[in-house]
């Protein structure tokens, strides 16, 4: 990390207990038929090394978790999301990000496999999200977002006949700052504050109550079919855009009624700007995602360091999570990485960008040390804004 050590430091312990475990960070290493030219060795079930194509010696980064790449998308679920969904439950709000670059599985990890628009033939009649993805939430390759909603109902059916429950979701993407709803496409939506700035909505976006998970998930691959997908240099398939699902649990009970809400959160590539020869539009579009992504490092760094100021306002994605990132919300965060040689700096920054956020979890754990955590935040967002500057 980039925290440095400059004489004794006082040990504080009691301003954090509410917060261990905050946030979880874990890396997914996407399978690749890559034999030889690779920048990527997973040696345990929390570490890899990463080689920098023989530069240096290999780098050791350690995690929460890391993901093999023939890890069941079942594992991944059990690990990182299960968890979370027990809060939600209990009426609390949980967050989960797909970070990485594009192309590096986090679609994958969300979603599951996504129908590709392949020219139809005489024997591949063309793919819709019927054909390979009809509801059967049995399958084997499953995303994180289908299994959340299954399991969500499985834990209420099997509860007290006393509660009754209420499941609602509601899909949106941000695209250049602008607002779109997945579930109902048209015009962009606007953000509504109330007078103090605490509750924050977006107007004209559809809730949909449902109790049949094969109609959820219809409406996540149809949902997933409107968001704004152009091509790069980088990928042809590139989604510039970060879809986020929130799923809406409201429990009564005797007692009275409890509401918690889980997000679920695919965002757009990280790569940067200057690697996907991005022009115009493009430089545009890329500069509106590396402002969202790091204002959503910066609102996680300062939570996990448990600042009195956290900055919400520098973009519509932290806006909107601002409802899940504060009060006590668990935050996990699973960083994408692609293992062959050609990616290595896309995987190196990932894991960086990881590893800035993991780091200060394992501090938090073990003891603060409050003086060092006074400008971590502020260093941290200095660098990535000369590091922004540079590629505009
Ligand atoms: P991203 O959303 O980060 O751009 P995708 O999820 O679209 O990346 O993944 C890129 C390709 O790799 C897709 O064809 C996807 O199906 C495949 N892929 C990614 N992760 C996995 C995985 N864990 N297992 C199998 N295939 C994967
Ligand atoms: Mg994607």
């Amino acid at each position: 990390g980039s925290i440095s050590s400059q004489g004794p430091r006082q040990l504080t312990t009691a301003q954090h207990t509410a917060q261990e475990e905050r946030l979880v960070v874990a890396v997914r290493v996407r399978p690749s038929q890559e034999a030889t030219d690779r920048c990527i060795e997973v040696v345990s079930s929390s570490s890899l090394l990463y080689d920098d194509g023989g530069k240096s010696r290999p780098r050791q980064y350690s995690y929460d978790h890391v993901f093999r790449e023939n890890d069941t998308q079942e594992y991944v679920y059990k690990t990182t999301t299960a968890p979370l969904v027990r809060d939600v439950l209990n009426g609390y709000n949980a967050a989960v990000f797909a970070y990485g670059a594009t192309g590096s599985g986090k679609t994958h990890t969300m979603l599951g496999p996504v129908p590709r628009k392949k020219p139809a033939t005489a024997d591949r009649p063309p793919a819709t999200a019927a054909s390979s993805y009809d509801g059967d939430v049995s399958s084997h390759d499953t995303g994180l977002m289908v299994r959340a909603i299954e399991d969500i109902f499985e834990h209420i059916e099997s509860a007290s006949a006393d509660n009754s429950c209420k499941v609602s979701i509601s899909y949106l993407e941000i695209y250049n700052e602008l607002i779109r709803d997945l579930l109902n496409p048209g015009g962009p939506l606007e953000l509504r504050e109330d007078h103090r700035g605490q509750r924050i909505t977006v107007a004209g976006l559809s809730e949909i109550t449902t109790s049949s998970r094969k109609e959820v998930v219809g409406l996540l691959m149809k949902g997933n079919k409107s968001r704004t997908m152009e091509p790069t240099a980088a990928n042809q398939t590139s989604s510039r855009s970060h879809a986020l699902l929130s799923i809406t649990v409201q429990t009564r009970t005797p007692l009275g009624t409890k509401q918690g809400r889980l997000f679920l959160t695919d965002l757009a590539g990280s790569e940067r700007a200057k690697k996907t020869k991005n022009r115009g539009k493009r430089l545009q579009e890329g500069a509106h995602i590396n402002r969202s992504l790091l204002a959503l490092g910066n609102c996680i760094n300062a939570l996990s360091g448990g600042a009195r100021y956290v900055n919400y306002r520098d973009s519509k994605l932290t806006r909107l999570l601002k409802e899940a990132l504060s009060g006590r919300c668990k935050t996990v965060m699973i960083a994408h990485v692609a293992p062959e040689g050609k990616h290595r700096d896309e995987t190196k920054n990932t894991l960086v960008y990881a590893d800035r956020a993991n780091s200060i979890t394992t501090k938090l754990q073990n003891s603060v040390y409050l003086d060092e955590f006074k400008d971590f935040p502020t260093k941290h967002y200095q660098s990535l804004v000369s590091e922004l500057r540079d590629e505009v």
